[in-house]
C-alpha cells in the first residue's frame, strides 16, 4: 500500500504527498469507524484510483496534534513574541513553553520587532534572552523591517515541520511573508485586534520552506491548562529537570517538599526566580481548575 502525507486539506479532499507526487484523496476506511479525522501532517496509507486521485485508507499514529490549527505530527514551534508592542512578557513566554513542552514539540522563541527599541530596551531583551538561552532554549532577535532579519531564522527551520504560534499583532504574519512572500498574509494590526477573519476563510496547508515545512497560517495565541496535570508541570520546565536529580523525594513537586534543590537553585540564583513563580502560578491553576465531566 502506498504511503504518503497529508500536505493540505480543502472542501472534504486530502492532498496526499508521496515523494514527488501529489494525490488528491478522499477519506475512507477504518478511520472513519474510529471517528478520526485526517489531519494536515498526517502520515497515511492511500490507495491510487490513478496518477491523480485515490482514497485515503488509514492513518498512521500520531507524535501529537494540535486543534489550532489542526496539524499533526508536529517538529517544531516559533514562538513569536514581540520586543515591544505588545511588550516582552516572560509570564506569557513561559505559559508558550509549557504548552508546547507538553506537546513534544520542540520550541525556538523568536522576538521581533528589535527595529523599535532603544540601546536600553535591547540591553534588556539581550538580557531575557541570554537567561532563556541558559536553559537551553534558542533565542532568536529579528524584525521583519531588516533586511537579513530572518537569516537566522530559516536555518532552523530545516527537514522539521514548524508552526508558527504567538499573541496577535507580535508579527508572525509579516514573518511568515518574509520567508515566502507569495503567501500574501494579511498583517494588519487593526483586524486582528477585532478579531476579524484574517484566516478564517484560509485552509492550512503545509508549505515548503528549504528542507523543511511550515504551517502556512499563524497559530495557537491565547492558552490555558487544560490537558495539563500537576504532576507534568515540573517536567515542562527544563531546568527544573535537572536541577530535580538532586531533589530528596522522587516525584518533588518543588512547592512544600524538604531538602528540594530547585528551590535551593532558585535561592542561589541558579534557576531564574520568575520562572519558578511562573511555575508556582501555573501550578496553582491547573490545581483549581474545575474538573471537566
Ligand atoms: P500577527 O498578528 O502576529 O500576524 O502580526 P502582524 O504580522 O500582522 O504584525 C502586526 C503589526 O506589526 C503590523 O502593523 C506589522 O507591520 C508590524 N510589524 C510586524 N513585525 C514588525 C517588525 O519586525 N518591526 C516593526 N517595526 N513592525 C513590525
Ligand atoms: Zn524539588
Amino acid at each position: 500500500m502506498p504511503e504518503g502525507k497529508i500536505m493540505k486539506a480543502l472542501s472534504g479532499f486530502y492532498y496526499v504527498k508521496d515523494e514527488e507526487k501529489v494525490i488528491q484523496c478522499r477519506g475512507r476506511g477504518v478511520f472513519r469507524k474510529q471517528k478520526l479525522t485526517p489531519l494536515v501532517g498526517d502520515y497515511v496509507e492511500y490507495q491510487a484510483e490513478n496518477d491523480q486521485e485515490g482514497y485515503i485508507l488509514d492513518l498512521k499514529s500520531r507524535k501529537n496534534e494540535l486543534v489550532r490549527p489542526p496539524i499533526a505530527n508536529i517538529d517544531q514551534a516559533v514562538l513569536v513574541f514581540s520586543a515591544i508592542e505588545p511588550d516582552f512578557s516572560t509570564s506569557l513566554l513561559d505559559r508558550f513553553l509549557v504548552l508546547v513542552e507538553s506537546h513534544d514539540i520542540d520550541p525556538v522563541i523568536c522576538i521581533s520587532k528589535m527595529d523599535l527599541l532603544n540601546d536600553a530596551q535591547t540591553e534588556k531583551i539581550n538580557r531575557f534572552a541570554e537567561d532563556y538561552r541558559k536553559i537551553g532554549y534558542p533565542v532568536i532577535l529579528s524584525s521583519a523591517k531588516w533586511e537579513d532579519g530572518m537569516d537566522q531564522l530559516k536555518p532552523w527551520l530545516e527537514d522539521q515541520v514548524t508552526v508558527f504560534a504567538g499573541q496577535s499583532g507580535v508579527g508572525k504574519s509579516s514573518i511568515l511573508n518574509a520567508l515566502n512572500p507569495a503567501l500574501e498574509l494579511k498583517t494588519d494590526a487593526i483586524s486582528n485586534s477585532l478579531g476579524r477573519g484574517k484566516h478564517t476563510t484560509r485552509h492550512v496547508e503545509l508549505i515548503g520552506i528549504g528542507s523543511g515545512f511550515v504551517a502556512d497560517t499563524p497559530g495557537f495565541s491565547a492558552l490555558e491548562f487544560t490537558e495539563l496535570e500537576v504532576d507534568q508541570l515540573p517536567l515542562c520546565f527544563p531546568e527544573m529537570v535537572k536541577a530535580s536529580e538532586d531533589c530528596k523525594f522522587r516525584g518533588c513537586l518543588h512547592l512544600n517538599e524538604p531538602k528540594c534543590a530547585v528551590k535551593e537553585y532558585v535561592e542561589n540564583g541558579e534557576i531564574m526566580e520568575y520562572r519558578y513563580q511562573h511555575y508556582q502560578q501555573f501550578h496553582d491553576e491547573i490545581k483549581s481548575r474545575k474538573p471537566r465531566y
